[in-house]
């Protein structure tokens, strides 16, 4: 018998055996959830130029120091600076310009009254210019500006290798014309589903048969990562059957490949041959619960993950072990699980392995409050779609009382 490893160890000794995909230069606008490559550093000031924060008139602070409105100080209005243009006047005592909202301000100006501020309250386009405006606030030096680098200064470090590209880093770097940037090359994986009694969705159950379930949940897994999934669909207990869906996967080049049952010490167990006689295959014995069995492999140079066979084992192997393994080859730095705290409201009872249980968190007072959901079963998908988290229990732990912390982490 393998030795019993900690979920820790075993995933130490997965992820060893990953490495970041190759890396490609893709335009922008596909590289949402994709992962950053490079450094990327700021090729200029943000803003690049001081602008107005407000529809208003450019003004010198020193012209109105004593504008109110029962005593508005009355300047000659010297043009007009829509955004987009970038002006050639220059303010002298007593004057001002009119200013759109992005608009670069005029040499001479120090500040902007926001229109609300003035006799002229009117802000749509085409508005005729007028030759004077009544300024009934005092503003003080910088006040409505954006001034240069207010954001980022030029040469700053705005993105760091090894970032997920959320929409918010696909603006930030839009707006520095990266209009093209390397990131790693996704993982492509293949799912299939393994066992005698499996039949399709949409096809008729058989007495003794049930629904593949597992081919679905992780395929949908993938899909909601946004790795792109091949479906192997289904083969029966039947070496040779395995052997040549596995061959496809091979075809498609894939990155990875999930299967799930027939890894356990069963007798219709044929993944564990078949991997056994094309790469290779180690059998963990993980002390987990639900997901004790975890086999890990190779199919000609392909890493293999044999989940378990029981759907709510498959799920928990994929967030456990899968999920990281993809952040890995994705080129993320590292993968951090958002642990909680919170406190139950119910005792519970474990078996010393460490136990990842469906849970429903709700809010305190005070923070947040656990309940477990239903059969905890391995088999039992029901509780898992009731729960709302899983909760952790360390190994070694047999019990905990109402009123106890646990760690966990939302299930979206
Ligand atoms: P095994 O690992 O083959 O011993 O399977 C363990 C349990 O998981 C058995 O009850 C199987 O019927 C069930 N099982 C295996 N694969 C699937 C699947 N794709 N969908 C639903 N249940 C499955
Ligand atoms: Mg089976």
């Amino acid at each position: 018998m393998s030795e019993l490893l900690s979920v820790q160890q075993a995933l130490e000794r997965l992820l060893a055996e990953f490495s970041p995909l190759d890396i490609n230069n893709i335009p922008l606008v596909d590289a949402a959830g994709s992962v950053l490559a490079a450094n990327i550093f700021a090729s200029r000031d943000m803003p690049e130029f001081a602008n107005s924060s407000m529809d208003g008139f450019a003004v010198r602070s020193s012209d109105i120091v004593n504008a109110t409105p029962a005593s508005p100080v009355s300047l000659a209005v010297k043009g007009d600076i829509p955004a987009g243009t970038y002006p050639d006047i220059k303010l002298g005592p007593g004057e001002a310009a009119r200013i759109m909202t992005g608009a670069p301000l005029p040499v001479g100006a120090d500040c902007v009254v926001p229109v609300e501020q003035t006799n002229i309250i009117g802000r749509q386009s085409g508005l005729a210019l007028p030759d004077r405006v009544e300024i009934n606030l005092s503003v003080h030096p910088g006040d409505y500006v954006r001034p240069i680098g207010q954001d980022v200064r030029k040469g700053e470090l705005i993105l760091s290798a090894g970032t997920r590209l959320r929409p918010q880093e696909i603006g930030l770097l839009a707006m520095f014309g990266v209009a093209d940037l390397p990131v790693h090359r996704r993982p492509v994986v293949a799912v299939l589903s393994t066992g005698d009694e499996l039949i399709p969705v949409d096809e008729p159950l058989q007495p003794g048969k049930i629904h593949d379930t597992n081919g679905y949940t992780l395929l949908t897994s993938l899909q909601k990562i946004g790795v792109s999934g091949v479906n192997l669909g289904i083969v029966g207990d039947n070496a040779q059957a395995v052997q040549e869906s596995l061959d496809r996967a091979v075809e498609h080049n894939v990155d990875l490949i999930l299967t799930s049952a027939g890894v356990s010490v069963g007798a219709f167990d044929y993944v564990r041959t078949v991997l056994e006689q094309n790469g290779g295959l180690q059998f963990w014995r993980v002390n987990m619960r639900p997901g004790k069995p975890l086999a890990f492999g190779t199919y000609h140079g392909i890493p293999v993950f044999g989940l378990p066979g029981n759907p709510v084992s498959a799920f928990v192997g994929f967030e456990i072990f899968v999920l990281p393994a993809l952040e890995k080859m994705r080129g993320s730095k590292s993968f951090n699980r958002r642990f909680q705290r919170a406190v139950l409201l119910e005792s519970l009872e474990s078996d010393g392995r460490e136990s990842y249980l469906r849970a429903v968190i709700t809010s305190g007072p005070p923070g947040w409050q656990a309940k477990l959901t239903g059969h905890q079963g391995s088999g039992n998908l029901r509780s898992l779609v009731q729960a709302n988290a899983m909760l952790l229990v360390p190994s070694g732990v047999k019990s905990l009382p109402i009123g106890a912390e646990v760690e966990f982490w939302f299930l979206d």
